[in-house]
């Protein structure tokens, strides 16, 4: 069968299920005000949450770099061959320092530390429990490993609860994977609870904080912070670098043990080339404006604050999210993309979020806040869904 008769049909299909994506074509450096798809229009959909992803102190410590002779651009090869430069290396301390554990290890995506992890460390015969509204990356990983997958009702302990025992019944090793900020939803998982069922029933703790880290606790060190808890022994973070950090990559911190059987073991980690070593450069001038930006960190939380009232206030369906992820829920892929394309047409870039990204008859508006929004622009949001509310009723 010829490749264009297996999959026409199926872009068709999709199409028809208004679930077509389609790739925005961005002529503007990401901030609050950008170009896209030659639209002038204010950005409520990406996750730069802290306004790194063009921060000036960032972009001339790379001009200085670029200057001297020697550092290259390209890392030229794996870490485990030529490719672990210097950056790398101090990023990867440095990292470690800020939360307060032992390792970190350097990933060239957040979506391949999640990969490796699970693969690495859970073998036939465990059990991985899972969070049913867990990122893609994250149930991939455990479909990649050879662990029985078991996932539980969002944020549902009594169900994480009785899993755990069965585990334990089976003498199966389990380990607990979770988002620590939902990317699709903006809860926050339960972690002490989460932590305390973890250490009474021998199991690991794995969150992937992508969304957490930059935007949660003191210095930004997270949600695990945001509660005033401290990882454990048999607990694994994993943060991504593209979302507050404003660069690209991911790390996976914890004990030695654990970052030297992903240095030797993780196949995500071993046969893949470094990042390039600008972009460690990069990322360790965005750790240091992390750790800095507690002021950020209030002003984005103002401006959840602000969004939330406004949009309870108008009556909009919201989720429980007290995060820089504000879904407005409005259930058919069709009203999600009706809504977000009339945004647009009034300058303002707000993603439809469908299926299979979330669960069937749960589609969303995905509005995300920065620290650099105004609140102005919040104010123009919040009178764009108005009207568009007006015309619905
Ligand atoms: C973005 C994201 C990832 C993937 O990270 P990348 O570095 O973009 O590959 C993993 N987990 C969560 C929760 C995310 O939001």
């Amino acid at each position: 069968m010829s490749i264009e008769k297996r999959f026409k049909p199926l872009l068709e299909k999709r199409e028809h299920d208004f679930l077509y994506r389609r790739r925005p074509l961005v002529f503007s450096p990401q901030q609050p005000v950008m170009k896209i798809n030659g639209l002038d229009c204010i950005n409520f959909s990406s996750n730069d949450y802290l306004g790194l992803a063009n921060h000036p102190q960032i972009k001339s410590n790379l001009q200085n770099a670029l200057n001297k002779d020697d550092i290259s651009y390209g890392s030229g090869a794996a870490h485990l061959v030529t490719g672990h430069h210097l950056h790398h290396h101090l990023l990867e301390d440095e990292l470690a320092d800020w939360l307060g554990v032992e390792r970190a290890l350097l990933f060239s995506t957040g979506y391949m530390a999640n990969l490796a992890v699970q693969q690495t460390l859970m073998q036939a015969g465990d059990t991985i429990l899972a969070d049913k509204l867990n990122h893609a990356s994250l149930i991939d990983g455990a479909q990649l490993s050879a662990a029985n997958l078991k996932r539980y009702p969002h944020l549902n302990m009594q169900a994480l609860e009785r899993r755990l025992q069965q585990a334990q019944e089976n003498n199966s090793q389990a380990m607990i994977v979770t988002d620590g900020v939902f990317s699709m939803d903006g809860d926050i998982a339960p972690l002490a609870q989460m932590q305390q069922l973890a250490q009474t029933y021998q199991a690991w703790l794995f969150v992937d904080d992508a969304h957490g880290f930059g935007c949660l606790g003191k210095q930004g060190k997270g949600s695990f912070a945001h509660f005033g808890l401290e990882p454990d022994k048999n607990t694994i973070l994993m943060g991504t670098l593209g979302k507050a950090f404003g660069t690209s990559g991911a790390f996976v911190a914890g004990s030695e043990t654990l970052i030297e059987t992903l240095i030797q073991f993780a196949r995500p980690y071993i046969y893949t080339t470094a990042m390039p070593q600008l972009n460690a450069l990069a990322i360790r001038e965005a750790l240091k404006l992390v750790k800095d930006s507690d002021a950020s960190r209030e002003t984005l939380q103002k401006n959840i604050t602000h969004f939330r009232d406004g949009a309870m206030k108008l009556g909009l369906d919201l989720w429980p999210s007290e995060t820089a992820i504000q879904p407005v829920l409005l259930g058919s892929s069709e009203l999600a993309l009706h809504w977000s394309d009339t945004l647009k047409q009034a300058g303002f870039w707000v993603s439809a979020i469908r299926p299979p990204t979330v669960p069937k008859n749960q589609a969303r508006l995905r509005v995300t806040l920065s620290a650099n929004h105004s609140s102005q622009q919040i104010d123009k949001l919040l009178s764009a869904l108005k009207s568009i509310q007006a015309t619905q009723s």
